[in-house]
């Protein structure tokens, strides 16, 4: 099957003999014991629960892999995923990393003995010269956040099968419409499900998609262990929500094109940053990787007074952190989302004040265009 015929009719849970066009709400939290002494599959639902099961067998078959895992948040799936390791081991990262990755690796798992080194994975060379004795997986963002940098997924595959590594993939931004880590060769994928596959800003959810069974039942381990699981509510709303995500995910990239020619010759402009702009020296690797742009973008203008004037002007666009809604959403990562990083560094890497990025919704493209248009005049 296809995408959209899968995300509509992937799962179809028979409940006491009726038969359901989408996934049953089962908020029981435990389950009558059938036969005693005998295993079954529900029952305790930290442990397992019809809806969450449905939701991880959506995700699992949008990404094409084996088994899916739901999680109260992207934070909390990556979080749990990095429990399966152990104290001494060491693990390359992005340096543009989602800031919430850096703060669990720096400031938590650091204190319980794991090592790591953040290094420009659009370079390959600088992943395999950061990989030690020690060292147990690669952990990337493709395309990168804010300035849409992209690292190649084959490569990374390359690096940890030469050195016998897990490859991790955040593949929050692309969503499983346009990158599918799994079908090359990446052994973990992780979402904050909050972004694309929630898609209106009103769950906060994450996932994990393998296709190995020991990596399965160690991913599985943690999930029961740690207990930080995706709700049954959250797991049907999310199950609702990607009936439409192809849709959403090809609306809100068409308005991004769109809005990404008005912008390029706009004289308020300085520049774009998009993965498939023609200055993006990854754009060739994206287009092998991944079937389109998406939905993120950013772009510089001449002052920080501009950018201010333009996030208090906007009418439809609303000016807020988070990404992969309905609604258009610009932010200002260097004062909101990469605060951590000291000034010079931010500075040294892009991030500077007169950056904006872009979350594109499913609004009227030209709309959006004349919102633009008008904040940025101002
Ligand atoms: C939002 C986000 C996360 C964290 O997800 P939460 O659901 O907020 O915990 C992780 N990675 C990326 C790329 C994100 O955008």
């Amino acid at each position: 099957m296809k995408f959209e015929t899968k995300a509509i009719h992937g799962v179809r849970t028979p409940e006491k003999g009726i038969e359901n066009w989408g996934s049953t709400l089962n908020m029981a939290t435990t389950f009558p014991i059938k036969t005693y002494s005998e295993w079954q599959e529900f029952e305790y639902s930290r442990v397992s629960n019809p809806t969450r099961k449905d939701f991880e067998t959506m995700i699992a078959l949008l990404e094409n892999g084996k088994h899916g895992f739901g999680f109260s948040s992207g934070m909390a799936a990556t979080s749990s995923v990095f429990t399966m390791f152990e104290a001494g081991d060491h693990f390359v990262l992005s340096l543009d990393i989602y800031g919430g990755t850096y703060r669990i690796i720096n400031d938590i798992f650091r204190k319980f003995g794991f090592e790591a080194t953040f290094v420009d994975t659009t370079d390959l060379q600088q992943i395999e010269a950061a990989v030690r004795p020690n060292t147990k997986a690669i952990f990337i963002e493709t395309p990168s956040n804010p300035l849409l940098e992209v690292t190649d997924i084959r490569g990374v595959v390359a690096i940890a099968k030469r050195h016998n590594l897990l490859s991790m993939v955040d593949n929050t931004f692309m969503s499983p419409v346009l990158q599918r880590p799994l079908e090359l060769g990446v052994d973990v994928v992780l979402h904050s499900a909050t972004k694309f596959l929630g898609g209106h800003n009103d769950i906060i959810a994450g996932a994990v998609v393998v296709n190995s069974n020991e990596l399965a039942e160690k991913i599985s381990f943690a999930q029961v262990a740690i207990g930080a699981i995706l709700s049954p509510f959250d797991s049907w709303l999310l199950l609702r929500s990607m009936k439409t995500l192809k849709l959403r995910v090809e609306k809100a990239q068409a308005n991004t094109l769109k809005l990404l020619d008005f912008l390029r010759s706009h004289p308020e402009v300085e520049k774009v940053y998009y993965p498939t702009e023609a200055h993006n020296k990854g754009k060739a690797v994206h287009e092998s990787q991944a079937s389109g742009g998406g939905s993120v973008f950013s772009f510089t203008v001449k002052s920080e007074a501009k950018a201010k004037a333009f996030f208090e002007s906007l009418k439809v666009a609303l000016f807020a952190v988070s990404l992969g809604g309905v609604e258009t959403l610009v932010t200002h990562p260097s004062t909101l989302t990469h605060t951590e990083f000291p000034e010079e560094e931010k500075v040294a890497r892009g991030v500077t004040r007169t950056l904006i990025r872009v979350a594109v919704g499913i609004e009227d493209a030209e709309d959006l265009i004349q919102d633009f248009k008008q904040a940025l005049e101002k």
